[in-house]
């Protein structure tokens, strides 16, 4: 009999997190790396959010909570639906999570069953076939195109319809191209998972990292209908620079909202007391702060994709929300460095990393080799840096 079991023996670590951990070996050894590898906020949380946190603690709030998160932080995410998204819940629509990933993770638990497929439009954030695998379900992979902005159209995704799907993942803003789906299209969507009979997880993270005037829509404020097939996956991290925090959340029918809370109270119990007050007060305090950092993500995005697209044989699409940019380099792919051949993104991102010594994330690990994917939710100064040391380290490949 084997130690390990199967389910732990196929998984691999968040290939996200492993290359972030090898940057920060390699600076800790002296090298100075530029990082584009950390999907988190280089910003410091905001320092009401801080207080609230620092004032639940001299007042003794350390102690477990309701397994499914404080009315009080049930209510703050009742009131941002409201207030946001013109969509109204329940507390017992709502769970609160530690962090969006593990939001996920409950609801695949909960929703999922061997056999069924789920629909995940690619390039997709690198936790969803592993969650979903993990549920014992088939992840079912569309590859979107670059010409579409990708987003999956109409026709693809009834296309990988089967009787066994049982979800559609979206995830717009998008992690990691930048897309964004409209109104309109959202509407196509809905439509075809109300006649299929599927749900839709929508995972709304980066709602709040926008550009230039795009209107975010959720799928379940299209209508009553849709809204009782949608789970929507959310959570303070990416909005607030509150990353390690750990607070998510998901609303939905009360069903399977509960189903998740039962996995919760018996894997996790809940998410931490002290972050729970921090994400009240990000939830329903002042909002400015979210404004200064998207100021200075629309900044270095109008920079990064300008530079990218200037190097020769490199495409770069340009973001409409999230701070990651899915370049194309495989105009490279084939190329050599002191002999040895760069075939594909894991290639090109270990040659990025040893000789140019900067971190990005190739692309296959969101399902789409072509690519990379910068994070630049890092310094001015570091994108400058990392770009010319990009490109100085492409013009060295033969
Ligand atoms: N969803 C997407 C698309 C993400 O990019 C991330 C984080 O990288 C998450 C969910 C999870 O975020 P967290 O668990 O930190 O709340």
């Amino acid at each position: 009999m084997s130690i390990l079991s199967n389910r732990a023996k196929g998984l691999k670590p968040s290939p996200t997190l492993a290359i972030n951990a090898k940057a920060k070996a390699m600076q800790a050894q002296g090298i100075r790396v530029v990082s584009f590898g950390a999907g988190e906020p280089d910003f410091d949380t905001p320092e009401n959010i801080k207080r609230a946190a620092i004032k639940s603690i001299e007042e003794g709030f350390t102690k477990y909570t309701a397994v499914g998160g404080i009315d009080e932080l049930k209510d703050a995410v009742i009131h941002k639906f409201q207030r946001d998204n013109q969509l109204t819940y329940k507390r017992s629509q709502i769970l609160i999570s530690c962090g969006g990933k593990h939001s996920f993770y409950n609801l695949a638990q909960a929703l999922f069953d061997r056999g069924d497929e789920v629909i995940i439009p690619a390039p997709y954030w690198v936790s969803y076939p592993p969650m979903v695998a993990l549920a014992e379900a088939k992840p079912v992979i569309i590859e979107t195109k670059e010409e579409n902005g990708f987003k999956v159209t109409p026709e693809e995704l009834k296309k990988a319809i089967t009787p066994r799907t049982k979800a559609l993942v979206l995830n717009s803003p998008s992690n990691p191209t930048g897309s964004a789906y409209t109104k309109k299209e959202l509407e196509k969507i809905a439509e075809i998972a109300i006649s299929h009979k599927f749900f839709v997880i929508s995972d709304e993270i980066y709602e709040k990292i926008v550009y230039d005037g795009f209107e975010f829509r959720s799928i379940a404020s299209l209508g009553e209908e849709i809204k009782g097939r949608t789970i929507i996956v959310h959570g303070v991290a990416k909005t607030y620079a509150m990353t390690g925090w750990r607070i998510g959340y998901a609303a939905g029918p009360e069903e399977i909202i509960s189903a998740m809370s039962n996995i919760q109270s018996q894997s996790t119990s809940n998410p931490t007391s002290i972050s729970q007050k921090a994400s009240v007060e990000a939830l329903i305090g002042p909002q400015e702060e979210v404004k200064k950092m998207l100021s200075a993500f629309t900044e270095r995005r109008n920079y990064i994709v300008d530079r990218l697209n200037e190097i020769s044989g490199v495409s770069c699409f340009k973001p409409i929300g999230a701070f990651y940019v899915f370049p194309n380099f495989s105009e490279y792919y084939g190329k050599s460095y002191q002999g040895k051949k760069i075939s594909n993104s894991t290639e090109l991102a270990d040659y990025f990393l040893n000789v140019a010594r900067v971190a990005v994330v190739p692309g296959v690990e969101f399902g789409a080799d072509p690519f990379e994917r910068l994070s630049y939710a890092t310094s001015m100064k570091d994108i400058r840096e990392g770009i010319d040391r990009i490109e100085d380290a492409l013009k060295k490949l033969s």
